[in-house]
């Protein structure tokens, strides 16, 4: 059996817009193509993966638990869109600004590749065909230290038409082609 690859997703910044700290529903907004992107990925035999630092919880705004049952509300959004998020993988530790235990230089905080080497064993990934979607250089520096095949910075913007936060014109398409390449096709999709 081939290796499965994954689309690896940041979180603020990417899935939504990043307003500091979003850990309410109330001040989660969606960033448009989202949900398209991650419904072609699922079609292309890819897995979804969240990547996310979470230095809310290291700092203390609010709890490891809270995070937890905000992403459940995360991913039941995806779902009632037909989209999925396969697995989430988040770092609480900040290595200066941690309270308590979250006060930690660890290996799992962005740069550092440990998420995405975690997803590896969890999931038996083929990280060299697999793609990350990051909006900052850290997301970026952790893909390619973990040796992601692909690895795009994003930025959303605010679309003009719809005024609604929209990733810039021509990336989504971008990552739908890399997603449909034959290449990414498993045999039994
Ligand atoms: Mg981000
Ligand atoms: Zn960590």
């Amino acid at each position: 059996m081939t290796a499965r690859r994954a689309l690896f997703l940041d979180k603020d910044g990417v899935i939504n817009v990043d307003h500091g700290y979003v850990c309410t529903p109330e001040r989660t907004d969606f960033i448009d193509g989202i949900f398209d992107l991650c419904r072609a990925s699922t079609r292309n035999g890819f897995l979804n993966v969240v990547v996310t630092n979470q230095a809310g919880i290291a700092r203390g705004h609010y709890a490891e638990s809270q995070f937890l049952a905000y992403m459940d509300w995360v991913r039941s959004e995806f779902r009632k869109r037909d989209a999925r998020l396969d697995a989430v993988y988040y770092c609480p530790h900040h290595p200066v600004h941690g309270i308590g235990d979250y006060l930690r230089d660890c290996e799992c905080r962005k740069p550092k590749p440990g998420m995405l080497l975690a997803a590896q064993r969890d999931l038996g990934l083929d990280l060299g065909g697999s793609i990350l979607i990051g909006d900052s250089g850290s997301d970026i520096g952790a893909g390619e230290a973990a040796g992601v095949g692909t690895c795009l910075r994003v930025a959303a913007i605010m679309d003009q038409a719809t005024m609604r936060p929209a990733f810039a014109a021509g990336t989504l398409q971008h990552v739908l082609t890399l997603l449909e390449h034959d290449d990414a096709r498993p045999a039994d999709a």
